[in-house]
């Protein structure tokens, strides 16, 4: 199994441990971590300033040596709005990381979609702000995989969107070197779709996209992998199984041949 979507405590809204997600994630057949914890600018985030890299690595290193023979840690961030906070953006793209996610948090005079839901704006308005962010995000381009695309499914349980919109949105995605992520952190929250949903991926793969990672969006051991089969399932045709190692694409069948 695979998880490309990992927070642990250096993310603010976690408090596991590396250790204790490679312990978990060796019980249960994990063979490829990678923690991508929250790295946000955006001063309205409560993760904002939370993110230490330096103690990050430290324990990272400490695990990969630990587990080496057991399982693949690779280290990651998740990256709010990349095209917004673009120096400090390119500061850590340097920084050694096998694999870097991107995401758009917050839009619409800088709320989080669960305050939107709070102020009753509809799903019309919401979703067409933030394909418009999305789209923003992919253009700017750097990172290497497009974490929770359909993201205000998982507050509003449904997201609209036009066939035109999403062309162009997987296109730039296909043209930038971006993966898309299927995230299964939406069946833990009552709906029966990752994100995105089968009609979502028909249009990526007829927009020439290819390459697929997967992440559970994990918060907690009990959490790591959930949803990998669901996941895995909708890898079908001309998708891949991707894993990034140092920025670099793998296609999981050819790297287990290695
Ligand atoms: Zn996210
Ligand atoms: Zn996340």
């Amino acid at each position: 199994m695979i998880d490309l979507h990992v927070h642990t405590h250096h993310s603010c809204d976690s408090k596991t441990t590396m250790e204790e997600y490679c312990q978990k994630g060796i019980e249960i057949g994990v063979k490829y971590i990678c923690f991508t914890d929250h790295v946000d600018f955006n001063k309205a985030d409560d993760g904002y300033g939370y993110y230490d890299a330096d103690k990050y690595f430290s324990e990272l290193n400490r695990v990969k040596e630990k587990y080496e023979n057991h399982l693949h840690i690779l280290s990651g961030i998740e990256f709010a709005e990349p095209h917004i906070y673009k120096k400090e953006f390119d500061a850590f793209r340097r920084r050694p990381y096998d694999f870097i996610l991107g995401s758009v948090h917050y839009w619409i005079d800088n709320m989080f979609p669960g305050e939107m839901l709070k102020r009753n704006l509809p799903i019309a308005i919401v979703s067409e702000k933030y394909w418009e962010e999305v789209y923003k995000a992919v253009s700017y381009g750097g990172f290497d995989s497009m974490a929770h695309i359909d993201f205000p499914k998982r507050y509003y349980k449904k997201c609209t969107w036009s066939e035109a919109q999403m062309k162009d949105i997987f296109s730039m995605m296909v043209k930038n070197n971006i993966a898309l992520e299927i995230n299964t952190s939406s069946l833990r929250k009552g709906l029966t779709e990752c994100m995105p949903d089968k009609k979502l991926l028909e249009i990526y793969k007829d927009a020439g996209g290819v390459m697929i990672t997967q992440g559970a969006d994990t918060h907690s051991a009990e959490e790591l992998a959930a949803g990998y089969k669901d996941a895995r399932s909708l890898i079908s045709g001309k998708l891949k199984s991707t894993i990034f190692i140092e920025r670099q694409a793998k296609y999981e069948d050819e790297w287990n041949a290695l």
